[in-house]
């Protein structure tokens, strides 16, 4: 099968590799949609060093072994692969295992190709009313909640989201839909617009007013987001960092000391509430859509990705 792999030198290409094989308690995956994340994106610029098939956002079809129940089940999975038996699996942690591989990150292949393995345990499986489009979000919009599960209980004074791209977007309107005051700080007029249904108030940077938040959301992929959290977090305020750089963070400890802030890391959420969101038709996926490529057109489709302004690009497997 042709897969879209990342080689030893951040070199990515269409390689033919042999079909992977489920292991025990593993199901075999005929991938029909996958995303290109952020995440992806920085591991072309070196993040966790892997090496192997990229991809992480998916909804597929389970193809085998031939005596899975899940066998003909359209499915997405949790993209962590956790022992299960390390003292953080047994505390409840699975997705910080001691040993995890998460599949296009961490020494396991991942979705950009026509199959990938995943454990049976890892499957969800997607009602009939999600459209594959729609199921594709389901990771990243689970990571949405994870931010949102983070931000401290506070309805009555708003909460700040920077970034207008895919996660920013996925997470002000989730926000929105649990009766948070949500403003949605971001650099593109056009992106801004998708939050304002879902009553967020948007601002351009510039126009940002003035005045700080008990809760700041950092989901703009880039260092200066983060200065613009600390500069504008309340006193014994929140920060919640979604994005991650590839560049380290020259962080002032005073920022954080004198003003007794709290700064928050998150990443992975659940995916359980996040299809149940899709089922209810309360994410507007369509309009996160730039572009499908195929698969065939991977290299392609990635640089696409990078392009500033393009929202989520998705690549059809089934080619
Ligand atoms: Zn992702
Ligand atoms: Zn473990």
């Amino acid at each position: 099968m042709l897969a879209l792999h990342c080689g030893a030198d951040r070199q990515v290409s269409l390689k033919d590799l042999p079909q992977p094989r489920p292991g025990p308690g593993e199901a075999l995956i005929r991938v029909t949609l996958a995303g290109i994340c952020g995440t992806d994106l920085q591991i072309l610029r070196g993040y966790h060093d892997f090496k192997g098939v990229m991809g992480h956002e998916f909804v597929g079809v389970v193809a085998g072994p031939p005596s899975s129940s899940w066998l003909g089940k359209r499915v997405v999975g949790e993209i962590n692969v956790s022992c299960g038996d390390c003292d953080l699996c047994r505390s409840g942690l699975p997705r910080h295992c001691r040993t995890r591989r998460v599949i296009g990150i961490r020494d396991r292949d991942g979705a950009f190709a026509p199959y990938l393995t995943l454990p049976e345990a890892n499957l969800l499986a997607v009602p009939p009313q999600v459209e594959d489009e729609a199921a594709v979000f389901t990771e990243p919009l689970a990571a949405a909640l994870a931010a949102v599960d983070a931000v401290p209980l506070s309805r009555n004074s708003p909460v700040l989201v920077i970034g207008d791209g895919r996660l920013g977007l996925l997470i002000s309107w989730a926000l929105a839909l649990s009766d948070t005051r949500v403003h949605l700080v971001g650099h593109h007029a056009e992106h801004l617009s998708l939050a304002q249904p879902y009553g967020v108030a948007t601002f351009l940077e510039q126009d940002l007013p003035p005045g700080d938040y008990a809760a700041v959301v950092e989901a703009s992929a880039a260092a200066p987001g983060l200065d613009l959290a600390l500069a504008r977090v309340r006193p014994k305020g929140t920060v919640i960092m979604k994005s991650t750089y590839v560049q380290p963070y020259p962080l002032d400890s005073a920022n954080l000391v004198v003003p007794e802030v709290r700064l928050i890391g998150s990443r992975c959420g659940p995916m359980g509430p996040a299809l149940r969101l899709l089922a209810r038709g309360l994410i507007n996926h369509r309009a996160l859509i730039d572009r499908t490529f195929s698969l065939s057109q991977g290299v392609e489709a990635l640089e696409w990705a990078q392009r500033p302004g393009v929202l989520k690009v998705l690549l059809d497997c089934r080619d």
